[in-house]
């Protein structure tokens, strides 16, 4: 509540990027150089992408659903494939699917993780099956491996959208490299940030040339000349974009502790018994913790919740959907979004909480304050 003339504070936000004068004085380089598009510093980022994830391959594009959108296409997805994805994640991982003509097959997810339960998946997969796109939802580590060894024995690759997972370690490997390619996303709600920005990150050389081509009008570099040997997009990044990611690209690891950190306060002062909290991966896992969601026994209490956060000062919102529940799904292929219970729940009585790095200690205590005076 704010008193009459006093101005009210602004809430507590989600998430907020930590864009530094130096990142600024970066980008202020690349526009005062002239060379605006895909150049130098795309390349330079690409570098240091590859060495962080471990990947041979590191091809920077638009955002994160280009990336999803190229993997699918250099698998050759296509007309009458189906591809496995979880009932429960931002649309794009669906979408894309259906932008290549294909038909997303939505398995539930699991409540700790709220990533694609893999023993939903076998069952799923029919001669029709081309690819398996495991989420690492709000940067919680999907076990990759485990889908891996379902998918090699049915010839099916696995294309691994880590879009908000930038950082996140499954058995001390970096995500993104365990399946066949990897998908990441530069987007404002995640870790590190372009304002738009994805990356593809692939060991197999054929398709690392595919997705270079094909970011590009699907243009070919010879000795003297160029060519076009695909029919390709514009799917490039900027390098004023790229030059915003080199530093915030070398303060990742401080960024991870710091949310860690964070996550570790909400998990051990959030005493409310009216709120469900995140599950912590396996010792040998790393969570990025893009997002810190919990979960109210029903809508109605979220919505109550979400009244009464909004009073305190502090911003909420969904963290993902559940997909076959969204409009076109439905009325494409008829579903409710019951048929996934867990993704159902997820999206009906899930919130994230504010988290990032440079969240002021007392941001933190107001939104423990928060949840613990939610009387439900
Ligand atoms: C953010 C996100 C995307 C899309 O990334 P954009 O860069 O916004 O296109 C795809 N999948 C997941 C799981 C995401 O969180």
């Amino acid at each position: 509540m704010t008193r009459r003339g006093e101005k009210a504070a602004a809430p507590i936000p989600l998430t907020k990027p930590d864009i530094r004068q130096e990142d600024i004085q970066r980008a202020v380089q690349v526009l005062q150089s002239g060379m605006l598009v895909q150049g130098e510093i795309v390349e330079q980022l690409e570098n240091e992408l590859s060495e962080r994830i471990g990947a041979r391959h590191a091809i920077l594009v638009a955002n994160g659903t280009a990336s999803l959108h190229l993997a699918l296409l250099a698998n050759g997805v296509g007309v009458g494939d189906e591809v496995i994805v979880p009932a429960f994640s931002y649309v794009a991982t669906a979408n894309v699917v259906e932008l290549v003509g294909a038909t997303p097959v939505f398995v539930d997810i699991e409540l700790d993780s709220f990533d694609i339960d893999v023993s939903g998946i076998e069952r799923s997969i029919t001669p029709k099956t081309k690819a398996i796109i495991p989420v690492h939802e709000f940067g919680y580590p999907a076990d990759v491996s485990a889908i891996r060894d379902i998918a090699s024995k049915y010839g099916i690759s696995v294309i691994e959208d880590a879009a908000c997972a930038l950082g996140t370690e499954a058995d001390g490997t970096s995500v993104g490299i365990i399946g066949h390619i990897g998908s990441f996303s530069f987007h404002p709600r995640k870790a590190i940030t372009s304002g738009e920005g994805g990356l593809i990150v692939t060991d197999d050389a054929d398709a690392a040339r595919y997705f270079r081509a094909m970011r590009s009008h699907g243009m070919e570099k010879r000795t003297q000349s160029i060519d076009y040997v695909f029919a390709g997009f514009n799917y490039r990044m900027t390098d004023i974009q790229a030059a915003l990611l080199l530093g915030q690209l070398q303060r990742l690891d401080g960024y991870i502790e710091e949310r860690t950190r964070i996550a570790r306060r909400y998990s051990n002062e959030i005493l409310s018994d009216k709120v469900q909290l995140p599950s912590l991966p396996a010792k040998e896992s790393k969570h990025s913790w893009q997002s810190y969601h919990v979960l109210f026994e029903n809508t109605e209490m979220r919505t109550r919740f979400w009244n009464h956060a909004k009073a305190k000062g502090v911003q909420t919102g969904l963290g993902a959907q559940c997909i076959p529940g969204q409009t076109y799904y439905k009325n494409k292929y008829g579903f409710t979004g019951k048929e996934f219970a867990n993704a159902y729940r997820a999206y009906e009585c899930g919130s994230v909480l504010p988290i990032y790095s440079g969240m002021p200690e007392e941001f933190v205590d107001r939104t423990i304050e928060t949840v613990n005076g939610f009387k439900g």
